[in-house]
């Protein structure tokens, strides 16, 4: 069994979703995965922390960054949802941005944003991401299920680097995991207090929710999978022309 776990650049855009959608489907043919956990697509946990920023000021212009996050994620569903599909699929995404809307609406109104608020805000990124991908495969009649991490993964209420509490996250992840056989589609980043507050695991905390999944359900890996291949002599985006190190 294998944990997989696609990071922003792979969830951002039409073709990285669509090597995403390949590799998964590669697997499970093969029969080796049980979950993939997904970040927001690229540079929206940014514009998401932008927009919060902008309602605290009163600053309308947070719309046009939903609107321009609404977009990329319409314009994966014209790509890769058939037309007959894609009404259904557009509305259940909507219905997701209007709860974000609504949100940042209330920023707005009372201009501050605490860390609690923040973290509700930011966790839309991965909602957005995992549900996009979801309706994609539900589309194709793919055995899968959206799996909101919120539900099993819970935290202390340090929003913003929530603290993992181990006892409870393993006991839900593998009493969830012991009741299905689907492929399990998994918003990274997130996680919910025991008052069900929203959390999250600290920027780039997708890698460890893949983690937190795969060492509770005793996984023989996770695999993370990113925009090179191996690990680079240097950071390709800063330095041009790395290679891949052959140990
Ligand atoms: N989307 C979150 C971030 O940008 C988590 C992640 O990508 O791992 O930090
Ligand atoms: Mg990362």
């Amino acid at each position: 069994m294998k944990v997989l776990k696609f990071g922003g650049t792979s969830c951002g855009s039409v073709a990285s979703i669509q090597s995403v959608l390949n590799i998964i489907k590669a697997k499970q043919a093969k029969g080796e995965t049980v979950a993939a956990v997904f970040s927001a697509m690229g540079g929206v946990t940014n514009k998401l922390i932008e927009a919060g920023r902008l309602a605290t000021e009163n600053d309308t212009t947070y719309f046009d960054l939903v609107k321009e996050i609404e977009n990329r994620h319409f314009e994966v569903v014209r790509a890769l949802i058939d037309v007959k599909s894609q009404s259904k699929v557009f509305a259940n995404i909507r219905i997701i941005i209007n709860e974000l809307e609504d949100l940042l609406k209330g920023v707005s109104l009372i201009r501050e944003i605490s860390a609690r608020t923040s973290d509700l805000i930011v966790s839309f990124g991965e909602r957005l991401s995992t549900t996009l991908i979801y309706e994609i495969l539900h589309a194709q009649a793919f055995d899968c299920q959206y799996l909101d991490a919120r539900k099993v993964i819970r935290t202390d209420d340090n929003f913003g680097i929530a603290n993992v509490n181990f006892e409870v996250t393993n006991r839900q992840i593998q009493e969830f995991f012991s009741k299905t056989k689907s492929l399990q589609l998994i918003t990274g980043f997130i996680g919910s207090t025991e008052k069900g507050e929203t959390t999250t695991l600290g920027r780039g905390g997708s890698d460890y929710t893949a983690t937190l999944i795969g060492g509770a359900i005793v996984a023989d890996e996770v695999q993370i999978w990113t925009d090179i291949d191996g690990m680079h002599n240097n950071d390709p985006r800063i330095v041009k022309k790395t290679f891949p190190i052959k140990e």
